[in-house]
């Protein structure tokens, strides 16, 4: 029996994108302006070289300006600070992403907190933090952004909602709690240490799973009819002797009893990027007091 709905990320990435590049079209024709993202790659992570290559391709493809800088993994912490700083200062940079994790010899959070927090895509400067808990224009982190709107698009009026993130991250849990109280839902924040966190998730009309434990959400955790985004991208064994994706969600179990889950991969993963274009749009036009 398949009464639940199968939440695309895929189709509505492409459609963030497509209204990203419709913002950029009117920026350049009303106001000269081309918005433009700069990805900081230190090292040599096989897994992050895909991610940068990636969201490359994709802000070029919306009419965005898109530069890299490589830097070798010796690279100096010095020298990385007087990088972000340049970028700071260039005008043409509207969008910095310094793409994580650092080498360990690197301070990330002295190198994030350096960014301008005008100019901070990724949201994760405490300045932005704060601005999105006052109810401030800022800079939102991408992924919870991403769920949100999968949410959405299932329910667009999310309010009243009982919802239960699991995970308090600063880069998924705490956001996507702030953007879920901004939609006027009734939220709750499980973690590690939460007592009978079944029960807990129970109570949830919508359920966001950010937690990086291979299907930990089974069926008889969920209420009926709940919306379920599972954040979760977790390598397990899979056949062959190949590894496979997989959510914090037991997919098959919780999809019997919600009205609509995101699936892995597929749902989530692929709004991140659309998201950060969308912050650097949005980066741009705060910086040149453009109001929409
Ligand atoms: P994190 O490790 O920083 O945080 C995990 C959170 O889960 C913590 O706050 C912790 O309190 C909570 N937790 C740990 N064990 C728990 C348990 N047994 N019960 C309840 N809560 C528990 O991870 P993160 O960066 O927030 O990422 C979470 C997951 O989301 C990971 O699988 C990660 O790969 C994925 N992720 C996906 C995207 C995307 O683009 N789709 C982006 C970021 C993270």
């Amino acid at each position: 029996m398949q009464n639940h709905r199968v939440i695309d990320g895929k189709a509505i990435a492409a459609q963030v994108r497509d209204g990203v590049t419709k913002d950029v079209e009117r920026l350049k024709s009303a106001h000269g302006i081309v918005p433009g993202l700069v990805v900081v790659l230190v090292g040599e992570d096989p897994a992050s070289k895909v991610y940068v290559k990636n969201k490359g391709e994709q802000t070029k493809a919306t009419g965005m300006n898109s530069w890299e800088h490589r830097l070798s993994a010796e690279t100096t912490e010095a020298d990385l600070l007087a990088l972000v700083g340049k970028l700071n200062a260039d005008p043409a940079v509207n969008g910095i992403l310094v793409q994580l994790p650092l080498p360990k010899h690197i301070n990330a959070e002295r190198v994030l907190n350096t960014i301008d927090p005008n100019k901070d895509v990724d949201g994760f400067h405490p300045v932005n933090v704060g601005r999105l808990w006052v109810g401030e224009r800022t800079l939102v982190p991408c992924t919870p952004t991403g769920s949100v709107i999968l949410a959405k698009s299932v329910q667009p009026n999310l309010s009243g909602m009982n919802a239960v993130v699991i995970g308090r991250s600063n880069i998924v849990g705490k956001p996507v709690s702030a953007l879920l109280l901004r939609e006027n839902c009734t939220v709750t924040i499980a973690h590690s240490r939460t007592r009978n966190i079944q029960s807990v998730v129970k109570g949830a009309d919508l359920l966001i799973a950010a937690v990086g434990i291979p299907e930990m959400v089974r069926g008889d955790w969920i209420k009926p009819g709940a919306i379920v985004i599972d954040v979760g991208i977790n390598r397990v064994p899979g056949e062959n002797g190949k590894t496979k994706l997989v959510g914090d969600v037991n997919y098959e179990e919780c999809a019997r009893v919600a009205s609509a889950i995101t699936p892995v991969p597929g749902g989530v993963g692929p709004m991140t990027i659309a998201c950060l274009l969308q912050n650097t749009v949005e980066a741009a036009k705060m910086q040149h007091a453009i109001k929409d």
